[in-house]
């Protein structure tokens, strides 16, 4: 079996794979008027074995080849070719074939042969009356073959989805649904009716959602004590050195690693030289005092960690390597000039940038903006966010329970993730199901707020106003994306003309399901308030893991798994998934540590291939 396989196009592929003779092509052919009669429009890569040509001898075009034409494009209003001369004397590779194939104009790729590449595929097998005439089984030797089409007189020994040979219509059914054709058409016809922009994978989704994001441009000072998560709106220089004096990294003895060496290389042999060496004690420094001395030849003094270095000393000797004998200090040991010793300036020059504009600022940026002196930093103000659960089921915690209502855990999941970015969360509580509530909703969140934030109520149901109250406050921008969980995620511009700054709020209208509001927020929000806050450059932070148990997906989506990821035994990430996958499994979030992410072109990870993961970071 060949690499693992990667289908480079945004549509289906599926093979028919069988020994020669077996009647791949005689399927193919009762398959196609069957898919399009269903509508779904099919390109088809054949495998063949011999120096086979499409041209005739006597034709323009078998002429132009034969005259050294390394390409050739023909065309006429009913069809064109491309015949190129493969150079390479080896059939390409499958992937390198479907690159070839224009997705734009088609809904499937079958694939006839191509039997050692690794992708789903339909074994054809004609029972022959003596046993030893038919041809041996794939299936049983290649697991992406998913199903097989034999005669009623075939055994099988593996339990596989067997298929009568001539039963094309059911055929047809299987490898629509295996490849999840019929629901990538119904949503792509939903899609094309509903978005003005056509339907987004998660790629296309976050660049329009970006592009729609302003940075706001206010700016404040605040106490550095108080800048965590908070993002400068100046670049930092330094204004002095750091370390500001060079300085003892140890407790122990300073003194000058050249004097010592002159003085003691008269007479010695090398060994000894570095060996043993005298020094004569004349002092001590604790940190923040000042030995006003210069040390002279083998003079030495005692010195902590952080006191500065005395004029003509370079080196320290930690204090477990040296004996004191009186009034000096004997040591026997290597010494290396400059050792334990931090220069003025190692970490940070003055005058040199420490931080761009931008910056979020974490724990160790306060720390090193307070090493430079600084009691205030400049930053953008932080993003309001107004958030709101929708639902008639969906009361507050701390309230009682009726039979048929659930606590709001969204509300309070966005409030966590809005925390993590420092925003100021305006909470306007749960709202009912019905659209005045929601458009007065609406309308108040986008008066106080640069994002409105609403969860549940996006779905196509008859409850679903979201949508009708954005297209009558402002403008939909796009409504379902191509992943799974949450799909139906809204993202549009609330109209503010009331408001003193007229620049519209982003709204997003993300699921209800609890885990697809986390990951929509994740995916979507996330980059949008990080933009609006003046964060440059953003990436979702990525890995990449080598997955431990299969993972599935459906085709054209982009899938998101809750995983967990460790070291394995040769110091390798490794992710395994979190249990149970539905997008109301709360707790199978929390035992995660990542996101795997499945790409909207493939089906099926095997064990041991390495994938994409998007840690979960406070
Ligand atoms: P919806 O998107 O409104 O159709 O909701 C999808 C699912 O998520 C339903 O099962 C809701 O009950 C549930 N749900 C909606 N909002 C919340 C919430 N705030 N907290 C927990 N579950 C919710
Ligand atoms: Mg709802």
């Amino acid at each position: 079996m060949t690499d693992t396989f990667v289908n480079p196009l945004l549509i289906p592929v599926f093979g028919i794979c069988a020994y020669s003779g077996s009647g791949k092509t005689t399927l193919l052919c009762k398959l196609l008027p069957i898919f399009k009669q269903r509508g779904i429009r099919v390109a088809v890569i054949k495998h063949a074995h011999h120096n086979f040509d499409i041209d005739k001898p006597e034709k323009d075009s078998f002429l132009l080849r034969q005259a050294g034409a390394q390409q050739l494009l023909i065309a006429s209003d009913k069809r064109y070719a491309h015949i190129y001369e493969n150079a390479e004397r080896q059939s390409p590779k499958l992937q390198y074939l479907l690159k070839r194939i224009d997705a734009t104009s088609a809904d499937l790729v079958l694939v006839e042969g191509f039997k050692h590449e690794s992708f789903a595929k339909m074994e054809v097998h004609r029972h022959r009356v003596t046993s030893s005439l038919s041809q041996p089984f794939i299936h049983t030797n290649d697991e992406h073959v998913v199903a097989i089409a034999c005669c009623q007189q075939t055994k099988l020994t593996k339990d596989i989805p067997r298929f009568d040979i001539d039963d094309i219509n059911r055929i047809c059914e299987f490898i629509s649904d295996y490849v999840g054709l019929e629901k990538a058409q119904q949503s792509r016809s939903a899609n094309c009716a509903e978005l003005p922009s056509g339907s987004y994978d998660v790629n296309q989704a976050t660049e329009h959602i970006l592009a729609k994001t302003p940075v706001l441009m206010a700016t404040e000072s605040v106490a550095l004590a108080n800048s965590r998560k908070r993002v400068l709106s100046a670049p930092v220089y330094a204004t002095i050195d750091v370390p500001q004096y060079t300085n003892s990294a140890m407790d122990g003895y300073a003194f000058s690693a050249d004097a010592v060496q002159a003085k003691v290389s008269t007479g010695v042999t090398p060994e000894e030289q570095t060996r043993r060496l005298k020094l004569h004690l004349v002092g001590q420094v604790f940190a923040g005092q000042h030995y006003s001395q210069p040390l002279i030849g083998t003079q030495a003094v005692r010195i902590m960690t952080g006191a500065k270095m005395p004029a003509g000393s370079d080196t320290v000797i930690a204090k477990e390597f040296a004996q004191t004998e009186g009034e000096h200090i004997v040591i026997e040991h290597n010494v290396s000039k400059g050792q334990n010793v931090r220069q003025a300036g190692e970490d940070i020059a003055k005058n040199s940038q420490v931080f761009r504009s931008g910056k979020r600022l974490g724990a160790a940026e306060m720390g090193l903006l307070a090493s430079l002196g600084h009691a205030q930093v400049d930053v953008y103000r932080s993003v309001r966010v107004a958030i709101f659960s929708t639902g008639d089921e969906v009361c507050a915690p701390g309230e009682s329970l009726s039979t048929a209502s659930i606590y709001d855990a969204n509300r309070f999941t966005l409030t966590g993730l809005l925390q993590q970015l420092h925003c100021q969360i305006i909470d306007l509580g749960i709202i009912n199901d019905d659209q005045n509530s929601l458009e007065q909703a609406l309308s108040h969140a986008a008066q106080q707020a640069d994002v409105v934030i609403s969860s549940g109520g996006v779905s196509v149901g008859d409850a679903d106003y979201i949508k009708a109250s954005l297209e009558r406050l402002g403008r939909v921008e796009f409504w379902r994306v191509a992943m799974r969980p949450g799909r139906p995620l809204a993202f549009g511009l609330l109209d503010t003309s009331d408001k003193p700054s007229h620049s519209p709020a982003l709204f997003f209208g993300i699921p209800g399901n609890p885990v697809a509001a986390m990951i929509c927020f994740m995916l979507f929000v996330q980059p949008a308030i990080r933009k609006l806050s003046g964060e440059r450059d953003w990436q979702q932070p990525k890995q990449k893991a080598v997955a431990t148990t299969s993972l599935r997906s459906r085709y054209g989506r982009d899938e998101y798994l809750r995983g967990y990821y460790d070291l394995n035994e040769h110091g390798q990430l490794q992710v395994t998934t979190t249990g149970p996958q539905g997008s109301g499994i709360l707790s199978s979030m929390v035992a995660a540590n990542c996101l795997i992410h499945i790409p909207v072109n493939q089906q099926h990870i095997e064990p041991g291939t390495l994938v994409d993961i998007l840690p979960l970071i406070d």
